[in-house]
């Protein structure tokens, strides 16, 4: 399955820049800081315990002050996912600006936005979302949305959408939805971190959006302890849930794998996608969440090939590109069945 998985041709649609980035990476940044005082010990290969990826969470983001080295980790971790066989990729990130070091919300996302375009050789397409983190407050909330606006303009299909993240516990969501209505006006597509937390009344409203995919959801269904109305607006929607085992099962929003919400969605059909969500926090990539996919919830080779080729039908990217997609993988379709010796 190790194989097969690696082999799979892959559609990444959760991913927030800062925590992708690999430990290759900020040992690269930290030579370059020459930061001897900035002890780095997270233990190479470890899954990590919440503490250490919380650590791990506030180095990178020592790391990551000023505009180079924005655009040094977004073409790193554009490489490792082409690396992983990911063909095509929507990342996310919160715009920062550090007046020490004169960077802006602006430059940051002009950093993204080149370092994009620079990896424009590598059979991997890539497309962006401005995430909005609900500690910020609503004021940053609407400079990330005129932002937005201003590189669909200027950077034509590369800005996608946008996203809420952020400390779940932080602010109520609803005072976004001016800010999301606005955005969905100008034609981004919104990706929104949801029920994370047993949030009733947020969840009620953001769901009237509606989101065109949902992160996480977890606690979405009844069985979780979300509600009827929750569960049956999803499913009549068919908003798309952007699940990520690893970063769940570390970040003790489920108990166990064996109880992750992937199983209640998948077996209703409902439209699954499988994500990292921070691969470089959790120690993980692509081929290992649907390997760990494959073994907690008996999923076939099949399986694995039908959940990433329909991951292409939940993409942000334009019409024409999700056919070039579909063409793609058809090509790949019978290489894999021809090195695994399986009809898929
Ligand atoms: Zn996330």
């Amino acid at each position: 399955m190790e194989e097969f998985c690696k082999s799979l041709p892959k559609v990444e649609l959760h991913a927030h820049i800062n925590g992708s980035v690999s430990e290759a990476t900020i040992q690269k940044l930290l030579a370059k800081k020459k930061n001897s005082d900035q002890q780095f010990s997270f233990k190479k290969g470890s899954t990590g315990t919440l503490k250490e990826c919380f650590e791990k969470f506030r180095l990178i983001h020592q790391l990551t002050d000023n505009t180079e080295s924005v655009y040094q980790v977004t073409c790193d971790v554009i490489h490792e996912f082409h690396d992983d066989n990911v063909k095509y990729l929507e990342l996310r990130s919160t715009p920062r600006a550090v007046q020490d070091t004169g960077m802006s919300r602006e430059s940051y996302v002009e950093s993204v936005l080149r370092a994009i375009q620079d990896c424009g050789d590598l059979d991997i397409i890539v497309r962006f979302l401005l995430a909005i983190d609900r500690r910020n407050g609503v004021k940053v909330g609407w400079e990330t949305l005129r932002l937005a606006q201003k590189f669909q303009k200027s950077h034509g299909d590369l800005v996608v959408g946008m996203d809420l993240s952020g400390d779940p516990s932080v602010g109520d969501a609803r005072d976004y939805l001016p800010v999301f209505r606005e955005a969905q006006k100008s034609g981004l597509k919104l990706a929104l971190h949801l029920c994370e937390i047993p949030a009733p009344e947020e969840t009620m409203e953001m769901l009237t959006l509606p989101p065109d995919r949902i992160g996480h959801g977890t606690f979405l269904h009844t069985e979780a302890g979300g509600n009827q109305q929750f569960e049956n607006t999803v499913l009549k929607n068919r908003t798309p849930l952007e699940l990520c085992l690893t970063s769940n099962l570390i970040g003790q929003t489920v108990p166990n794998l064996d109880n992750h919400q992937f199983k209640f969605w998948y077996e209703k059909e409902h439209p699954c996608v499988i994500c990292t969500d921070d691969k470089g926090v959790f120690s993980t990539s692509m081929s290992e969440e649907y390997q760990l996919a494959a073994s907690t919830f008996d999923l076939k080779q099949r399986d694995l090939w039908n959940l990433s080729e329909q991951s292409i039908n939940y993409t942000f990217c334009e019409e024409n590109v999700k056919e070039k997609l579909r063409d793609q993988f058809k090509v790949y379709k019978s290489k894999m069945e021809e090195q695994f010796n399986i009809k898929l």
